[in-house]
């Protein structure tokens, strides 16, 4: 009777230490996973490449592949004609360099200006309270459209001069505006983007 006490526990430890073990490879199998990159080899890159993002202070990401923060000018409250002032940060870049979601969110409107911010894209924060705003690309992504779901780093398009940027110098005219209740893509409050990229006020 002990013996047959004996051999069950063997038998019960062994099976536990199995389950454990298994347990421990599919834990550690799914972590491996996740931090796959999720493009298969040969195809492009859907986002940007891990560590191509820079964030700032806030976590907001500088929305052209490639710029350094002390790339960036405060061009926020430079004159723009008559009584108006920029509003935004403009990020010069070559044309077709990557311009992709600073922060996630909804993309709300794609929206041609041709005397303004000429191919645009605006992306509505989570919560609804903020919209970034894209202007100046030279094209979308491929397949991007309304309602889209972007993460950070997803792509939006290609800096270019559309609208009324200058041929001469391409640039990702970016914004980010307050949203009040029940305001739509084209309202806001504008607030300055440049510390919140570049980390400092000047
Ligand atoms: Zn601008």
């Amino acid at each position: 009777m002990d013996r047959l006490k004996l051999i069950l526990v063997i038998v019960l430890t062994a099976a536990i230490s199995v389950a454990l073990t298994s347990a421990f490879w599919l834990m550690a199998f799914n972590r491996g996973h996740v931090a796959e990159p999720s493009a298969a080899p040969g195809e492009a890159p859907s986002t940007a490449a891990p560590g191509q993002l820079i964030r700032g202070p806030t976590g907001l990401a500088i929305p052209v592949v490639g710029v350094k923060p002390e790339q960036l000018t405060d061009t926020y409250s430079a004159a723009r004609g008559g009584s108006r002032v920029h509003d935004a940060t403009d990020i010069m870049a070559p044309r077709g360099t990557l311009v992709v979601a600073a922060a996630p969110g909804t993309l709300e409107k794609l929206f041609f200006s041709k005397g303004g911010g000429g191919i645009t894209a605006y992306v509505r924060s989570p919560d609804g309270a903020w919209q970034y705003y894209y202007a100046h690309l030279d094209a979308y992504a491929p397949g991007l459209h309304e309602g889209q779901a972007m993460k950070q780093g997803d792509p939006i398009g290609r800096v270019g001069s559309t609208g009324d940027a200058s041929p001469e110098a391409p640039h990702l005219h970016f914004a980010i505006n307050r949203m009040g209740q029940g305001e739509r893509w084209w309202q806001g409050t504008p607030i300055n983007p440049y510390p919140l990229l570049a980390g400092n006020k000047r």
